[in-house]
């Protein structure tokens, strides 16, 4: 029985090394990897041996990610790893070492995803700002801000920015010891501590980062005790002058049950919020996307999608999937009316957001006419040109057909619905201050 689980424990760690030596060049797998062993699974938690503290403390840090998503593609279920030095007679048990003893290292960060990465991150108004921040605490030695809280609704790359930011310290500062995990984790560590009365390995963890990055930490509202220790663990962080990052769903003033010292401690270093998607943006992901896969898209139809597809880039990179999957499947031509074909509920959930209604009534606003007017026949210039302007925008931001567009405005015909969208357009390209607000009023429809 115990001679079936070691067989299986040496057969699933050489299977594991065989994976790792393929993602390394050779000198680092023979450096870090050719004298671990895999001692065993208990739990989520994988337990191996390292000749040394040297090579035990530099895996810990800069593989035990590699090792724990190795493990998982090997058909194990764990977390975190953990590396202790080898009895020198028994490479296979762990020596009652003091230096095990002082040091019970923990790895416990979150594998990181190899597509979110600085390079593939790309930049556009509603993110720039956000990325500089990101960029900037990714590069530094010491703390640049902290913390630097990146918030921003879903799907807009809050969990892209921390990975590359940890990527860039991995590559450009390897010594440097970070966790990154999601606030649930980190919950789920803590309460797994109080279960098991281990408290100081938790806090041990944690401690002894130069980088600390916990994503959604929306989460941990409400949650009176992980709250308070992750107030704990933060200030001890950043009073040893250790980097953290943070990212939320929501500005730290607004995150809810959170308690009032902890929102205003967290807003002391840099906020940046990612703002909503913009079309050029949309654009850019898209046309960037496709250059990787090599995959043969006409930009007509890249266009339709960043314009229809404004929710979020996870939706935007969904729908793109999707189409290129269908295609490749039915052999089907890329096309405007295949797309919208294969894309119909994604398209209507999107429109949800922008009906009608919404844009009558901010194009209104925006010109200050009344809605009686603009669903007129009155041929006053400042009343035509918004109505002009909401045609073209009903016809830009929703999937409503023009026949349909111009019945909405007071009874008109699909050819008004032409003529206006043509007007507009000539306008853009010639008048810059129409443009920008015409920029500024799709701004406002769409958030
Ligand atoms: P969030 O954490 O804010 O919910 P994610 O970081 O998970 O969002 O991003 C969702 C998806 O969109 C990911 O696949 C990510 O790579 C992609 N993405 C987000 N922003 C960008 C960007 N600026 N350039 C390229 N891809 C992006
Ligand atoms: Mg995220």
């Amino acid at each position: 029985m115990l001679d079936s689980v070691a067989e299986e424990i040496k057969q699933i760690w050489n299977e594991t090394l065989a994976d790792i030596r393929r993602e390394l060049s050779e000198s680092d797998y023979d450096a870090w990897f050719s004298k671990l062993h895999l001692i065993e699974i208990k739990d989520d938690i994988a337990k191996i041996s390292a000749p040394s503290k040297y090579v035990k403390d530099n895996v810990t840090w800069r593989y035990a990610d590699v090792i724990v998503n190795a493990l998982n593609a090997s058909g194990c279920q764990i977390n975190c790893v953990n590396i202790d030095v080898y009895d020198n007679n028994n490479p296979e048990t762990v020596a009652k070492s003091d230096e095990n003893k002082s040091h019970k290292t923990f790895a416990e960060t979150t594998p990181l995803d190899k597509k979110f990465t600085f390079k593939n991150f790309i930049v556009g108004k509603p993110n720039e700002f956000a990325y500089a921040a990101a960029m900037r605490v990714a590069e530094s030695d010491s703390p640049a801000f902290n913390p630097l809280f990146l918030y921003g609704g879903v799907g807009l790359g809050k969990t892209h920015l921390m990975h590359a930011i940890a990527w860039h310290i991995k590559e450009k500062q390897p010594h440097k010891r970070f966790i990154y995990l999601s606030a649930e984790k980190f919950m789920y560590l803590f309460i797994k501590s109080l279960r098991y009365k281990d408290a100081m390995s938790f806090k041990e963890m944690f401690r002894n980062v130069d980088v600390l990055m916990i994503d959604d930490v929306q989460f941990i509202g409400g949650k009176d005790t992980t709250q308070e220790e992750f107030f704990h663990t933060f200030n001890e962080l950043v009073n040893n002058n250790r980097q953290v990052i943070l990212s939320a769903d929501k500005s730290p003033s607004d995150l809810d049950g959170m308690e009032e010292r902890l929102k205003s401690r967290l807003g002391w270093g840099l906020v940046a919020d990612i703002h909503p998607t913009n079309y050029e943006l949309r654009l850019g992901i898209l046309q960037s996307k496709v250059r990787k896969h090599k995959v043969k898209i006409p930009n007509e139809v890249l266009e339709f999608l960043s314009m229809k597809i404004t929710s979020n880039i996870r939706e935007l990179e969904g729908a793109l999937n999707r189409i290129v999957a269908h295609a490749t499947l039915v052999g089907a031509n890329i096309t405007i009316d295949m797309a919208s074909d294969v894309l119909r509920d994604l398209l209507r959930s999107n429109e949800k957001y922008i009906t009608m209604d919404l844009i009558q009534r901010k194009v209104c606003e925006f010109y200050n006419i009344k809605l009686t007017d603009l669903n007129s026949t009155k041929r006053q210039k400042s009343i035509a040109t918004a109505r002009h302007v909401a045609m073209y925008l009903a016809k830009q931001l929703t999937t409503k057909s023009l026949p349909d567009i111009g019945r909405s405005f007071g009874g008109k015909d699909h050819s008004t619905v032409i003529h206006a969208v043509k007007k507009v357009k000539e306008n853009i390209a010639k008048d810059r201050e129409f443009a920008t607000n015409l920029e500024i009023l799709t701004k406002s429809i769409e958030n």
